[in-house]
């Protein structure tokens, strides 16, 4: 299937979202203090993250999060597979500019699938803040994803 041929169908991300949240080391102190800052605005989602990301938000904020394995020990491929499953809305990831990671295709990767299924996506400071202050972030909202099954309709 390429993307040539992908044919896409609307769905409505519900109001209350999977929201997954993973920072490089370097890039935990800004999420920590960007995710206490929205605290209330968070809450009332679903909150997963990458191992350290998850175990550290649970710590410093006192909120509840699903933490998956460690990004660098597969928990970037882990999200990447929830959100091809259709389980993850929103996907808030400071990667760091300035380090590189042995756990690069994964991050690229995970960026990717996040491309695939159209879920927003936000890598920095402001653009997380463009996202949580969207009323679309409280609400249900409307996007376009693959539609494989029709893919296979048609082509099979
Ligand atoms: P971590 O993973 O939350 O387990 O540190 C993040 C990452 O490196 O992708």
């Amino acid at each position: 299937m390429t993307s040539k041929v992908l044919l896409k169908k609307l769905i409505t991300t519900p109001e209350r979202k999977n929201v997954a949240l993973v920072a490089h080391d370097n890039m935990k102190p800004e999420l920590i203090e960007w995710a206490e800052k929205h605290k209330e605005k968070l809450i009332k989602h679903n909150l997963l993250a990458t191992g350290t990301t998850g175990n550290l938000m649970q710590k410093q904020l006192n909120v509840p999060v699903q933490s998956l394995i460690s990004g660098p020990l597969g928990g970037d491929q882990q999200l990447g597979g929830l959100i091809a499953e259709g389980k993850i809305d929103v996907l808030i990831f400071f990667w760091d500019p300035f380090e590189p990671m042995p756990h690069d295709p994964d991050i690229k990767a995970l960026l990717r699938v996040a491309a695939v299924w159209n879920i927003p996506i936000a890598c920095s400071v402001s653009s997380a803040n463009f996202l949580v202050s969207s009323p679309l972030f409280d609400s249900e909202f409307e996007r376009k994803i693959p539609d494989y099954e029709q893919y296979l309709k048609e082509r099979l």
